[in-house]
């Protein structure tokens, strides 16, 4: 690809500014916009922006640095990424890839000479139940087949425009199996919020509180502590946002929500706004779901048409609020909240110090409610039915239901809805896995379960999940499953503070080590030491989950890790032999005693 004519870049940065304006807290969104049309963030774009916008060069590049979506070099035409969770490796991603790269004749991570296309990986993008999945220019393609990848390599080498490709590639399927307490009806008509009106935002609050619900995206934070503690405060600014940004490996559910339920979504926000009196907020949605852009929009129009959103909402008088959607792009700690608040300010996802908490001191340093697409949802119906309605279902720690996204080995991956309380061997029977050996609960940052703790139940008080639920059978070798999560991390850390970023470089070079059978017991002992202090010493929730997998695993399921050790007690990182290999082709020797002696 060419660099971009200077003229083009101008009117990409203009139109850009027409929709987002002048506000720096929208320069991510500027440098979505530019990256999609020009499949990198030009010089040119860079310092337009800096100008128009008041900011310096070195924010706007440090950002482009930061996420993962944004590039300083020319990504081609067509910019294809891999989802690389390990359900997309179970199910043949890596082999696919290979064959798009070969058929393309490109190197991956690598734009062809032509500026026609770059494959890539990227990390989890949620579509596990519809794996193995890929991101074209930003949008999803998945179920791929040989036959898929033979027919997108076709389109793409005959430069067919992506408007123009099959509508059938880019279909989602929601893959509802179990529907419970929430998703058993979509439907609201305004029900929720005609009641918040004519109760008032006290009895509202009293209703959430009464159900006991705790925020879905894993923490479990009271809902009502959290919405009380925004309403009282003093300022006379406050906002609402929605977490849309679930990037936790194998978590896929509030893509299906947003999908089906997004009316609920959103007026579980509008009736946080009157409960807070917020008159903004903001649906920050995972780049990976930008396709899902337009059908939000338009059930915001439809919600503003009905006088369900916007100004004087229901006719009431001072009740205002709008939404506006930004996008994320490509970066896992903006799902923590502090993380997102910085990415919805337009800066690098770095977590804040804490407290003070969003929600004293959120967005441009106002009070914020952030919860989960969950969590409003759960609050839409609550405030419409009861608290009582809710707190019905549930264990005493745990009231309500959770929605799951189930995917692995199992024969009917997608959502599933239980009250919480239910057994995992549940959960298990009811997708078709018939020869469990694992799962990995909540994500790569969660837990992972072996056989014998399968009567284990879903809830804060045994197992708390952000929704991810990821089943290995007999077959798996679950050193593949940490291989994959350690690099996870690795690439995901923000870089901010010293345990997360050196530890989980360190983890994810002793995962290989162990995988490619070069370790000795030392290693593990290692893998312990340093898991134990990024436990302790990170900064954020992502440093001190990341070594969860490896820990689990080594404590219970042992063999998986002895059978891979070398005899030696020791086995060093760096392969003095190999290393020596150019000098013995320079030297031309080839005899045993050019080799350093292997220990047995
Ligand atoms: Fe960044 Fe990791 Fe430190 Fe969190 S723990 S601040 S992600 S480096």
């Amino acid at each position: 690809m060419n660099p971009q004519p200077t003229d083009q870049v101008a009117r990409v940065v203009s139109d850009s500014l027409v929709k987002w304006g002048r506000d720096p807290d929208h320069l991510l969104q500027h440098l979505i916009a530019v990256q999609h049309r020009c499949s990198f963030v030009p010089d040119e774009a860079v310092e337009r922006l800096a100008a128009e916008l008041g900011v310096t060069r070195s924010r706007i590049r440090a950002a482009v640095d930061f996420y993962a979506f944004l590039h300083e070099r020319p990504r081609g035409d067509f910019d294809i990424l891999f989802s690389d969770n390990i359900t997309d490796r179970m199910v043949g991603s890596t082999c696919l890839m290979q064959r798009l790269c070969e058929r393309l004749g490109v190197e991956p991570g690598v734009t062809r000479a032509d500026g026609r296309v770059a494959v890539d990986f990227t990390s989890c993008t949620g579509m596990c139940d519809q794996a193995p999945a890929i991101l074209v220019n930003g949008l999803a393609v998945t179920s791929l087949s040989p036959q898929r990848i033979d027919g997108i390599a076709e389109l793409v080498e005959q430069g067919t425009p992506l408007g123009d490709w099959p509508s059938e590639l880019f279909a989602v399927s929601d893959n509802i199996r179990r529907r419970g307490l929430l998703l058993s009806r979509s439907e609201t008509e305004g029900a929720g919020l005609k009641r918040l009106l004519e109760e008032g935002p006290e009895r509202a609050l009293a209703q959430v509180e009464r159900s006991g619900l705790r925020g879905r995206g894993g923490a479990g934070f009271s809902t009502a502590f959290k919405w009380r503690f925004c309403r009282e405060s003093a300022s006379v600014e406050s906002y609402v946002v929605c977490n849309a940004d679930e990037g936790e490996p194998g978590t896929f559910k509030d893509r299906v929500l947003l999908t089906s339920f997004a009316d609920l979504v959103i007026e579980g926000m509008t009736i946080c706004a009157g409960v807070v009196r917020a008159r903004r907020g903001f649906i920050y949605l995972r780049g990976e779901y930008r396709y899902l852009i337009g059908h939000l929009e338009s059930v915001l129009e439809r919600r503003r048409a009905e006088g369900l959103l916007g100004g004087a909402i229901l006719g009431k008088r001072g009740f205002d609020f709008d939404i506006q959607i930004h996008l994320g792009a490509g970066a896992y700690v903006c799902g923590e909240e502090s993380a997102l608040i910085e990415s919805l300010e337009g800066k690098r996802g770095i977590t804040r110090k804490r407290p003070p908490f969003p929600v004293t001191c959120g967005y441009k340093s106002h009070p914020t409610v952030v919860n989960n697409v969950e969590t409003f949802l759960a609050a839409a119906r609550i405030v419409e039915l009861g608290g009582d309605w809710f707190r019905a279902q549930g264990t005493e720690q745990s009231r309500g239901s959770k929605v799951l996204s189930v995917s692995g080995d199992c024969a009917s991956p997608g959502i599933y809805e239980y009250p919480f309380g239910t057994r995992v061997s549940q959960v298990l029977a009811d997708c078709g896995a018939e020869t469990p050996q694992a799962v990995q609960i909540s994500g790569a940052s969660g837990t992972t379960l072996s056989a014998a703790e399968f009567d284990r139940v879903i809830g804060f008080e045994d197992l708390p999940t952000a929704g991810s639920f990821m089943v290995l059978d007999q077959t798996r070798d679950l050193l593949d499953m940490v291989v994959n999560f350690a690099h996870f991390f690795a690439h995901e850390s923000c870089g901010f503070c010293t345990p997360c970023r050196v530890g989980g470089a360190l983890l994810r070079d002793l995962a290989d080590k162990v995988a490619a059978g070069r370790a000795c017991a030392q290693d593990l002992e290692e893998i312990r030491s340093i898991g134990g202090l990024m436990k302790k010493a990170s900064h954020c929730g992502l440093g001190a989950t990341a070594p969860n997998h490896l820990i689990d695993t080594l404590e219970k399921f042992p063999d998986v890790y002895r059978r891979r050790l070398r005899r030696s007690d020791y086995a060093p990182a760096f392969d003095l032999d190999a290393a020596l290999s150019e000098a013995r082709v320079l030297t031309g020797r080839t005899d045993a005693a050019a080799h350093l002696e292997e220990e047995g």
